[in-house]
């Protein structure tokens, strides 16, 4: 027995998690045996809140402690605007330019045939619903992937009748880039410069 059977449990857990390898699950849970106890503790507790407190805002989709989300509620928000996004980090990115001034709307996902994703596992339906009231503008703020390309399509034919403008933000954003990564200044000359569609 060269290793302990809590401590693999840990590691096992840890290695479901996105980008983490079993070598360094195993590095982590290694970690936490030489924490303190307070600070495991605290860590298991900022685990837990975050089930008890984070839920999806029921208009945009995106996380929030409050439902409906601040974005959706703001007085000071534009309303006939939605920027369309895969995840809630890229709300976070666009927010973080401070130039837009509109409402999101999270897929959380995007169409994806060769992983099996299609519509209706994204957050589109939600979308539409959205759609029927007084929306004038949707921006398509997507990855710029082959994934991207193809949402993007198939959301332009969606959308087109209902006579609501769409434009898709300008390829400021480098092919391969994250929106998430991409800096302040890329990302609002990208809304800024959008094409419509
Ligand atoms: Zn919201």
């Amino acid at each position: 027995m060269h290793t302990s059977e809590t401590l693999e449990r840990v590691a096992d857990e840890f290695a479901k998690l996105p980008s983490i390898g079993r070598k360094t699950a195993h590095r982590i849970a290694m970690y936490l045996v030489k924490c303190s106890h307070e600070d495991v503790k605290n860590l298991s507790k900022a685990l837990l809140e975050l089930k008890d407190n984070i839920k999806f805002c029921s208009v945009c989709c995106n996380i929030t402690e409050m439902d409906p989300c601040y974005i959706c509620v703001s007085e000071k928000r534009t309303r006939n605007l939605i920027c369309i996004v895969e995840e809630p980090n890229d709300v976070f990115a666009i927010e973080k330019t401070n130039e837009y001034r509109g409402q999101y709307h999270v897929l959380h996902g995007i169409i994806s045939p060769l992983d099996g994703i299609g519509p209706e596992d994204i957050k589109i339906k939600e979308l539409l619903m959205r759609l029927r009231g007084d929306i004038d503008e949707v921006i398509l703020a997507l990855n710029p992937s082959v994934e991207g390309e193809y949402t993007i399509t198939y959301l332009t034919k969606l959308i087109k009748p209902l006579n609501i403008k769409i434009s898709r933000i300008a390829r400021g954003i480098p092919v391969g880039t994250e929106l998430e990564f991409a800096d302040e200044v890329t990302i609002a000359k990208a809304l800024e410069g959008r094409v419509t569609l």
